[in-house]
C-alpha cells in the first residue's frame, strides 16, 4: 500500500456542507491534514485568522502569488483564494493525506500539477436542499447568496472532471464514505508504481 500521502481535493457548491464535513472527518479520523487557505474575503462571525483561513489583503495575496508561495489560486465571487505551498509539502512528506477544500478552477490546476491527486465533489441530495442550506446558514447577504447559486450552476458543468462524487445527505454516513474512498485510493496501481515495479522485477526472475 502507498505510504505516501495523497492530495485530496474536496470541491462542491457553496452550502453543500464541505466545511461541516471536513470538521467531522478531521475529528473522527487522525490520518488527515487540512490545508488552510489564504483569502481576501472578510471573516464570517466566529471565524479566526489562521484557523478557517489566513485572512489577507489583496496586496498581501498578490505578494504570495509573486513569491510562488501558492500551489494554486483562483478568484471566486469577487475574492481571491489560494493554497499555501509549504504546509502541503510538509504534511505529504510526513505521510499524511492532505485535504484541500477548494473550488473548481483551483481543483483543475491541482489535477494538472499533481496527476496523483484525488478529486472529490460534494453535492447535497438536491438543488432545493442546496438553496435551503445556503440560506439556513444565515451568513451571507441575499446578493451574495444569489451570486453563489449562480456560480453553483456553472460549477455543475465541471463535476465530470472529478474522480468521485460524495452525496452529503446524512452527515455521519457521508463522513465514513469519504474516508473509505480516500483509503481505497491508496491501493490503485498508479499510486503504487514503486511497489509494482519491484514486484515485476522479482517476477521476472522466475524461470
Ligand atoms: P460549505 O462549506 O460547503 O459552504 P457548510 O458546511 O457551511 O457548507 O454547510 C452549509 C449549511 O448546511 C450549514 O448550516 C450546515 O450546518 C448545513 N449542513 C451541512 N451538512 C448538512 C447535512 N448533511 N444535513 C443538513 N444540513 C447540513
Ligand atoms: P467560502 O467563502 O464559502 O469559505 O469559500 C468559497 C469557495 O472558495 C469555496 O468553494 C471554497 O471551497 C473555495 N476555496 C477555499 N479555499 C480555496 C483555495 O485555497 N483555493 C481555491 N481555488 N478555492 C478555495
Amino acid at each position: 500500500m502507498s505510504k505516501k500521502g495523497i492530495i485530496v481535493v474536496v470541491s462542491g457548491f457553496s452550502g453543500a456542507g464541505k466545511g461541516t464535513l471536513m470538521k467531522a472527518l478531521m475529528s473522527k479520523y487522525d490520518n488527515y491534514a487540512l490545508s488552510i487557505s489564504a483569502t481576501t474575503r472578510n471573516p464570517r462571525p466566529g471565524e479566526e485568522n489562521g484557523r478557517e483561513y489566513f485572512f489577507v489583503s489583496k496586496d498581501e495575496f498578490e505578494k504570495l502569488i509573486a513569491d510562488e508561495g501558492l500551489i494554486e489560486y483562483a478568484k471566486y465571487v469577487d475574492n481571491y483564494y489560494g493554497t499555501p505551498k509549504k504546509f502541503v509539502q510538509e504534511k505529504l512528506d510526513q505521510g499524511k493525506d492532505v485535504i484541500l477544500e477548494i473550488e473548481v478552477q483551483g481543483a483543475l490546476q491541482i489535477k494538472k500539477k499533481f496527476p496523483d491527486a484525488l478529486l472529490l465533489f460534494v453535492t447535497p441530495p438536491s438543488a432545493e436542499e442546496l438553496e435551503k442550506r445556503l440560506r439556513g446558514r444565515g451568513t451571507e447577504t441575499e446578493e451574495v447568496i444569489h451570486g453563489r447559486l449562480h456560480r453553483a450552476k456553472e460549477e455543475g458543468q465541471s463535476i465530470d472532471e472529478y474522480d468521485n462524487i460524495v452525496i452529503n445527505d446524512k452527515l455521519d454516513e457521508c463522513v465514513d464514505q469519504m474516508h473509505e474512498i480516500i483509503q481505497a485510493a491508496h491501493y490503485t496501481p498508479d499510486r503504487n508504481q514503486g511497489f509494482l515495479s519491484l514486484l515485476k522485477s522479482q517476477l521476472a526472475e522466475f524461470k
